[in-house]
């Protein structure tokens, strides 16, 4: 399996950056998880629309989905003109209920709902998924090919579910939203890069990916607290590649 960064950012991007976005690829699989701001123009960079298997969305904040509402756009023209018969298939959880109704849009996505009952299978990749801790419902995911596994925390604050459901994965990638400093209470809706490192190790994790920055963060002072936990740690660069 192959992991492309599209967007590392949240809540808002940095300048000429963008928010939530992966791309993992194996063989002709191609998965867009999160979809965020800045995402659907890093994306075209490396397949073409009418390529993509899937959309996951790990939960319906809008630096996760904002550009949904433009990949609409491209599927809708695309189809208009007679480019693509397609819709995309789309998986997500279902609350909340208002923000999940606005991605029914039947001529560009066929939409489903997920919970962590769910298992999907696309070709060779088996999706399983796991509730974190978040304001709204937030799902990590995992992604196996039979050989190796990638965890994706998804977005969410301190909780023991994904050090399990991490364990042992190839690749941990993990929300570093806040640094120590700036975490005031337990209920702090991101993980601190401490934390990520904590986790990664718990977990045992060969190797663990920070992502999620606040624009305004150095990366050197989220890498040395990260690291300072876990020595197997890096932070994912915008448009570089990560083999699973
Ligand atoms: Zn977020
Ligand atoms: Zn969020």
């Amino acid at each position: 399996m192959k992991l492309t960064i599209l967007g590392n950012n949240g809540p808002y991007p940095s300048a000429g950056g963008a928010c939530s976005g992966y791309l993992l690829t194996e063989g002709d699989i191609k998965l867009l998880i999160d979809c965020g701001n800045g995402v659907l123009s890093n994306l075209q960079r490396f397949i073409r629309l009418e390529e993509l298997t899937a959309v996951i969305l790990t939960h319906l904040h809008s630096d996760h989905i904002s550009d949904m509402m433009v990949l609409r756009y491209a599927v809708q023209v695309k189809r208009a003109k007679g480019l693509s018969d397609k819709v995309i298939k789309v998986f997500a959880p279902q609350e909340p209920a208002e923000e999940y109704s606005r991605l029914d849009i039947k001529e560009a996505f066929a939409l489903n709902g997920i919970t962590q009952e769910s298992v999907l299978n696309l070709g060779k990749l088996k999706l399983t998924f796991k509730d974190m801790k978040h304001p709204v419902k937030c799902l990590a995911i995992s992604i196996e090919n039979g050989e190796k596994r990638f965890v994706f925390s998804g977005d969410t604050g301190w909780n023991e579910n994904i050090i399990s459901f991490g364990k042992d994965a190839d690749l941990l990638m993990l929300d570093s939203g806040l640094l120590t400093r700036d975490k005031s209470t337990q209920d702090a809706p991101h993980l601190t890069a401490r934390e990520c490192g904590v986790i990664g190790k718990s977990a045992n994790a060969k190797r663990l990916l920070l992502t999620h920055f606040w624009p305004e963060y150095k990366a050197g002072e989220i890498l040395k607290e990260a690291a300072q936990e876990y020595e197997k740690v890096e932070l994912t660069t915008l448009l570089c590649s990560y083999e699973v």
